[in-house]
């Protein structure tokens, strides 16, 4: 063998080592993009932001320039969003709702300007510069200038039938004159910030989950069973686009202005540009501005104005070519830690949050941002007086990126996590299965405050004008000290106190007292769910409620101590009712709901039906346990996945699981399962169960 012939062997193998490098990370991707935007799409809850989920998109795309065979019709760069969810009648779109090119800087602008004066042969063009809106876009669909159907993108092909949620908004124009007889108009639904605010301030105060920015509340305020629910949420549509193969636009300009004569509502901010320095500076402009306008926009789209020209340009499978999106890079700035305190929720989990010095970012203003745990805390070694760098990249709450350590103060200590808990001064534990560490007194008044807020809230009793901050005032004038306080405040004449609390009124006062009466009857569910039991959510607190039925059927069960029943039922397991019978041997539990029974509340006189028990009930209360490594999905997000679907996952295999999801290197659990006679399915039947059928 030559010397050459060594070297050419070497780098053979060498190259043949970076692709197989390159070809497992393309697939480490593939799993992570489906993932994310599995989880942003069908549950409107992005687990990473918008800049990591981009940057690793970017990456996949370098990786498939370098290797086109990696570009399968199943890569994620080959995908318009996400299939259309269960629940919703499926709509095939005629004309594809299709997703857009991105572009991260001026250059990638320069090059698609190349690319249409190339494809078309056309050397003068102009250009409309849109805003990005940062929405959900649907397809309306209008015959003889009546509004007759609308429909989310959902893949592309194939979207959500959302029309009775559509015709409940009054943003969207019933009935059109002088149009073509048959067009689709499309557009983005969106929430306007102001709004977005005001929905989640009412979420906080009903103790339900925040939405992490207005696209996600437009988005799940849209995708609802109950068309009532989307209409008292607040949309705003705006439109773009006419299809219509009978129509005689001749511009993108002509059909913005038609759009607004037919009562649309359509951005203010466009320009018509011919040259590439305008649009630069029109980008620059309203990048500066983004914060001040009244929705959310991630960049600028910029679109050829023929429309003739556009046609010609055509499009690829996932976007046209006529079209750009310019995004802007996430929203980061600079500030000061001034101070970083523990927090103690209601089940006695200890928070540590990062006090800032207020700054504005993505027009919020933000002054806290959480520091999620002991070990995150210890792991990022962010320090109080250090100088942070911070992101609001669709998340509500911001994110600490990294502290700045060359400007860290020379006397800027470790954070010593406290010992104590901060608010009654008990000895704080961590289980070692555990990343909580918890206040254990359940007295500690910090818990106190936040059950009573439970307690109160929108799917528990649900009374109206008792919000967090009522909660900690009455609570911390000794008028409610416990949830059965709230039904003796009449008696008590808590209106004195109430009405030198600023904003109440006599008037608001009354309203309150009614509210609280009429709370006295309450279903089974809503009360067991109310007691705040570790682990006993909406779901779980419906699966009890049906099983037992009646409250007096529920206490023999805990009078018996025979809280074990309580896994009879499917879908709860031993741990589940050990906290029930951990919370049911509390004294002070059952002196509370002794009282309660006492003071005229009557829990079950509402009666649970099955059609009360959750929607989507695709797993029929099955228990569903994981064993191996998953690709596509987390731990976490398996059990989120199962819980909405109406079943439930447990850790051990036993003759009550009902199916078994096998992962690679499944082991012990899965020879079980087969001995067992359960039933086996693999990662990817999974997701065809919770994805479509
Ligand atoms: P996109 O939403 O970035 O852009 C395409 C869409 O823009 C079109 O479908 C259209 O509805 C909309 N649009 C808004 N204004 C428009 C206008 N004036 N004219 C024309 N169209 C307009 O693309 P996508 O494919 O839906 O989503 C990809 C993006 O979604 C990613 O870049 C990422 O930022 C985000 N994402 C985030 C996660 C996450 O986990 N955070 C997951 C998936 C996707």
């Amino acid at each position: 063998m030559t010397f050459h012939n060594i070297i050419g062997k070497n780098a053979v193998s060498e190259k043949m080592d970076k692709y197989l490098d390159k070809k497992k990370r393309h697939a480490e991707l593939s799993g992570l993009l489906n993932t994310y935007s599995r989880q942003y799409y069908m549950f409107e809850d992005p687990a990473v932001s918008d800049a990591e989920y981009d940057s690793f998109y970017r990456e996949l795309l370098e990786i498939e320039e370098e290797y086109p065979e990696l570009r399968t019709s199943r890569s994620p760069s080959q995908r318009v969003g996400a299939s259309a969810v269960k629940g919703f009648r499926k709509t095939s779109h005629t004309t594809p709702m299709l997703s857009l090119e991105n572009a991260y800087g001026e250059e990638d602008i320069s090059d698609f300007v190349t690319r249409v004066k190339k494809l078309s042969n056309i050397e003068d063009f102009e250009l409309v510069l849109e805003p990005k809106l940062d929405g959900l876009s649907v397809s309306l669909g209008y015959r003889n200038g009546a509004l007759i159907s609308a429909a989310t993108r959902g893949d592309g092909s194939v979207g959500e039938d959302v029309t009775a949620n559509i015709v409940s908004l009054n943003c969207i124009p019933p009935k059109i004159d002088d149009c073509p007889e048959e067009m689709e108009i499309r557009g983005e639904i969106v929430m306007l910030k102001s709004h977005f605010q005001e929905l989640n301030k009412q979420r906080t105060e009903g103790g339900e989950k925040l939405f992490a920015n207005p696209r996600n509340a437009a988005a799940g305020s849209l995708r609802q069973l109950d068309s009532r629910i989307t209409a008292s949420r607040k949309l705003t549509f705006f439109a773009y686009s006419i299809i219509s193969e009978k129509s005689n636009f001749v511009t993108q300009m002509d059909v913005l202005n038609t759009l607004k004569k037919y009562g649309f509502t359509v951005s203010d901010e466009i320009m018509l540009c011919g040259n590439q320095s305008d649009a630069f500076e029109f980008y620059k402009k309203i990048e500066k501005r983004r914060a001040e306008l009244e929705y959310d926009i991630d960049g600028i789209v910029y679109k050829v104005n023929d429309l003739s020209l556009q046609k010609k340009l055509g499009a690829t499978s996932k976007y046209p070519r006529h079209s750009i999106a310019y995004k802007f890079s996430a929203e980061k700035a600079q500030t000061v830690v001034l101070n970083i305190i523990t927090q103690v929720g209601r089940t006695g989990n200890i928070t540590p949050v990062a006090e800032l010095k207020p700054i504005t970012i993505g027009g919020v203003v933000v002054s806290r941002a959480t520091l999620h745990n002991k070990d995150e805390v210890g792991k990022r070694d962010i320090r109080i007086g250090d100088r942070v760098m911070i992101q609001r990249a669709g998340d509500v709450i911001p994110q600490i990126l990294y502290p700045i350590l060359e400007e860290r103060p020379a006397d800027a200590a470790p954070f010593v996590f406290p010992t104590i808990c901060p608010c009654c001064g008990s000895p704080l534990a961590q289980k070692e299965t555990e990343v909580a560490v918890k206040c254990v007194n359940f007295n500690c008044e910090a818990q106190l405050v936040e059950r009573l807020i439970h307690f109160v809230s929108k799917l528990a009793f649900n009374i109206d004008g008792l919000g967090e901050q009522n909660i900690k005032f009455l609570f911390k004038n000794g008028i409610i000290k416990s949830p059965v306080d709230i039904f003796r405040m009449k008696a008590k004449n808590a209106e004195i106190c109430l009405e030198n609390f600023d904003g109440w009124g006599k008037q608001s006062v009354e309203n309150l007292f009614e509210s609280i009466n009429a709370a006295r009857v309450i279903s089974l569910d809503r009360f067991v769910y109310a007691l705040g039991i570790p682990q006993v959510g909406r779901t779980v607190s419906k699966l009890i409620a049906a099983f037992f039925q009646t409250y007096d059927n529920l206490f023999k069960c805990v009078e018996n101590k025979e809280c074990k029943k309580l896994c009879e039922i499917q879908g709860i397991g031993s741990s589940i009712a050990n906290d029930f019978d951990n919370f049911f041997s509390n004294e002070n539990n059952l002196k509370t709901i002794e009282e309660l029974c006492g003071d005229g509340i009557f829990p079950g006189a509402i009666k649970v039906t099955a059609m009360e028990l959750p929607k989507n009930d695709v797993f029929g209360r099955q228990s569903i346990v994981f064993t191996g490594s998953f690709e596509k999905f987390s731990r976490e997000m398996a059990q989120e996945l199962v819980e909405k679907f109406g079943g439930r996952v447990t850790s051990s295999v036993s003759a009550k699981t009902s199916l078994i999801v096998a992962g690679t290197n499944a082991g012990q659990k899965l020879d079980q399962g087969k001995k067992l006679g359960i039933k086996i399915i693999s990662e990817d039947d999974f997701l065809k169960i919770v994805d479509k059928k």
